[in-house]
């Protein structure tokens, strides 16, 4: 502030600076920035507990994603239970639903937001099953790491289909998704083969902030 040389200028521009530097987080990024080291640790510590190897996360390049805080409603899951997003996503998922029917498509939530706390749930639910911590984290994704945390993810489907069954590659909504969903800001995270080890998973779509296209 200093090569400001008017004092009601200088007043003037310490009152605007804190506003036009304190960017707002953008939601819903390509990359998750850096997360606190705190939540980090918190992050490892659970994991520790439900026995993922300490390397899990590097070798399949998993970053920690951070947990939604603000969320809104998207239409009820096939269950009728409430489905949560963050609002760029449930916006954008709401008008890309809204233009799937136009073309006679109808598209269905699965899943939106999950917390943590219940991706923590869902895997040690399957350990307490028998399955082993590999099988587990290629169906459920290592919690910390989980998109759906982000309240920017969302499992799709369509009437007919089983909740996230690979049967939805084949249908007609899933079709539609890989013509249209770019144009809402939506893609494919886990095709078949993905880097994360997690299986082909063609109902589970991303919003991400500024990707859509004309
Ligand atoms: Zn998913």
């Amino acid at each position: 502030m200093r090569f400001i040389r008017n004092p009601a200028l200088a007043i003037l521009a310490s009152f605007m600076a804190p506003a036009a530097f304190a960017a707002p987080a953008v939601l819903c990024p390509a990359t998750p920035p850096p997360q606190p080291a705190a939540y980090v640790a918190h992050i490892r510590d659970v994991n520790r507990s439900l026995g993922i190897p300490p390397d899990y996360t590097a070798r399949h390049h998993l970053v920690p994603q951070p947990e939604a805080k603000d969320l809104v409603q998207v239409p009820r899951d096939v269950y009728g239970r409430k489905v949560e997003m963050v609002a760029p996503a449930a916006a954008a998922l709401k008008k890309m639903f809204a233009a799937a029917a136009r073309d006679g498509v109808k598209l269905e939530t699965v899943s939106g937001f999950r917390s943590m706390a219940y991706q923590t749930h869902l895997v040690r639910k399957k350990l307490e099953r028998g399955m082993s911590i590999e099988k587990a984290l290629a169906i459920n994704a290592v919690p910390g790491y989980s998109e759906h945390q982000t309240g920017c993810a969302a499992d799709l489907t369509t009437p007919g289909v089983p909740a996230a069954d690979s049967s939805f590659a084949k249908s007609k909504a899933f079709g539609w998704l890989e013509r249209n969903a770019s144009r809402f800001g939506f893609h494919l995270s886990f095709p078949p083969g993905n880097q994360y080890g997690y299986e082909y998973e063609p109902w589970h779509w991303r919003y991400i902030a500024g990707s859509s296209r004309p």
